[in-house]
């Protein structure tokens, strides 16, 4: 009835075990949801974060940082991004001071004059057990040993444990180890989120029975997108957080239609 994605990435998995319907909407239907603020602070600061890595170690400091946010908000489209969005929650300077505050918050998580990044947007195409998976490693390095450290920058708030366990916080992050292990032989020892707005850092060792758990969510993932597409049905979802939707607000999402 539907044709499945080629591909799933990890954050595709994610949406579909959020909520079916919405996974439907955006991959399959490809009605792409608006950019929004939060997700743009997310993109500006990974991207001028990016920028600082590429700086020699000498030159990572806080005014560097502020020179790179500048250039990248005014030569890169960013100021026009931000300011054409359709919903702001606050000021163009409240975007900027968030942006910032976040990038600096870097410093009390790691020196970045003293961290070496191997690898940054580095991007990975795996089979995993027969799924087709692609997508973006944020950052890795190298460890003393030869293994590999993932890490990724968020800008959002720690998850309640009460709503997401560790495993799902952690497995955008295990399955990017599984798909480095499977494309480049290369193994992972720890993952690692870096949560910028509450200077707080978890991380996790990654063992085969993490890995192993990972790699069944993805097969399970994909043999329940087959099993939608060959019926038609798609699951709403329907949370509290249906109310921060796109497809809630524009009407579409069929367990909302009409109320
Ligand atoms: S409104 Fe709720 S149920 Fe509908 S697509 Fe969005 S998250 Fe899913």
């Amino acid at each position: 009835m539907f044709t499945p994605p080629e591909y799933l990435s990890p954050s595709s998995i994610g949406l579909f075990r959020d909520c079916p319907q919405k996974f439907k909407l955006s991959y399959i239907d490809k009605i792409k949801e608006p950019p929004a603020w939060h997700l743009y602070l997310g993109s500006f600061v990974h991207e001028v974060l990016e920028y600082l890595y590429k700086e020699d170690a000498e030159n990572r400091t806080h005014e560097t940082l502020k020179s790179i946010a500048a250039d990248r908000w005014t030569n890169h489209e960013w100021a026009t991004k931000v300011e054409a969005l359709e919903e702001k929650p606050g000021t163009i300077a409240d975007f900027k001071r968030a942006a910032f505050e976040s990038m600096t918050n870097l410093w009390s998580l790691e020196d970045p004059s003293e961290t070496e990044l191997d690898g940054m947007e580095h991007e990975v195409f795996a089979n995993i057990d027969g799924v087709a998976m692609k997508g973006y490693i944020d950052r890795f390095i190298f460890a003393e040993d030869g293994s590999v450290v993932i890490s990724d920058y968020k800008t959002g708030k720690i998850p309640n444990p009460r709503f997401k366990s560790e495993d799902d916080k952690f497995f955008q992050l295990l399955a990017y180890a599984l798909m480095l292990e499977e494309s480049d032989q290369e193994a992972t020892s720890r993952v690692e989120l870096l949560y910028l707005t509450q200077k707080a850092k978890h991380d996790l060792t990654v063992t085969p029975v993490k890995l192993n758990i990972a790699r069944g969510v993805i097969v399970e993932t994909r043999e329940n997108i087959e099993a939608s597409c060959a019926t038609g049905e798609f699951h709403c979802n329907v949370t509290n957080l249906c109310d921060w939707c796109h497809y809630k607000k524009i009407g579409i999402c069929p367990a909302h239609a009409g109320k």
